[in-house]
């Protein structure tokens, strides 16, 4: 499977240039000029990795970075014609995972990007109670007991929020937050609901949750065990 990178720059000649360099070397490349596409794109179809331009006509590329950041687990390089060291101080606090200034050696970028999406390769894969439950963050593959579940865009979210931190509560409104974005109106209801539908597919007994346990007056939390490795 090609790995999908999202490109977010205003600029179009820089972007229609990148695009094809990195279409060349293997890579399926989706472009987009604003802070408000990327977004609802980045909900539809979670892209494998992100090049960010840090000046947008919407928003900041920090700000936006932040943002992504908050809610998913992408690597973001950012691109930019910044190149001082307070200005890459700040994408890295913003979450950047790496920085490439303007004008740049595609060679380089092409060796920055491998780099982050090796890394992530390796984390992509979460393996818990002896391999029972199995998700794939990479392709959004949920497998009980070796065989695939099917979870929709906001459960596999929600599962994957929880699960990246076994035994951590999350409120109903941090997991609104995290999964639907700041701005959302959600009910606390809307949360539970999920949460039983998410039940009704992965657990073996929903009445008796190995995996989704309801913290009475507080949330949820993860009780599966990580595997090692
Ligand atoms: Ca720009």
């Amino acid at each position: 499977m090609k790995a999908r990178i999202l490109i977010i720059e205003d600029e179009k000649k820089i972007a229609e240039i990148l695009k094809l360099y990195l279409e060349r070397e293997g890579f399926s490349v989706i472009h987009v000029l604003t802070a408000k596409d990327a977004l609802s794109l980045i909900k539809e179809d979670i892209p494998d990795l992100i090049i960010l331009d840090l000046i947008l006509p919407d928003m900041d590329g920090e700000e936006l970075c932040s943002l992504i950041k908050k809610n998913y687990d992408i690597p973001v390089i950012m691109l930019t014609a910044k190149s001082s060291e307070e200005e890459k101080v700040k994408g890295f606090e913003a979450g950047a995972d790496d920085y490439v200034v303007k004008p740049f050696g595609p060679k380089e970028l092409m060796a920055r990007i491998r780099a982050r999406l090796r890394e992530k390769k390796k984390t992509g894969r979460l393996s818990f109670n002896r391999g029972e439950l199995i998700i794939n963050t990479r392709n959004h593959e949920v497998l009980i007991g070796g065989k695939p579940v099917n979870l929709t865009n906001t459960e596999f979210k929600i599962l994957l929020l929880l699960a990246g931190r076994p035994g951590q509560v999350f409120t109903r409104e941090e997991i609104i937050s995290a999964v639907f974005g700041y701005d959302f109106e959600g009910y606390d209801r809307t949360v539970d609901a999920h949460i039983k539908n998410i039940r009704h597919k992965i657990e073996l007994d929903p009445g008796k949750p190995a995996f989704l346990r309801t913290v009475y007056g507080a949330g949820y939390k993860f009780t599966g065990t990580r595997d090692e490795g």
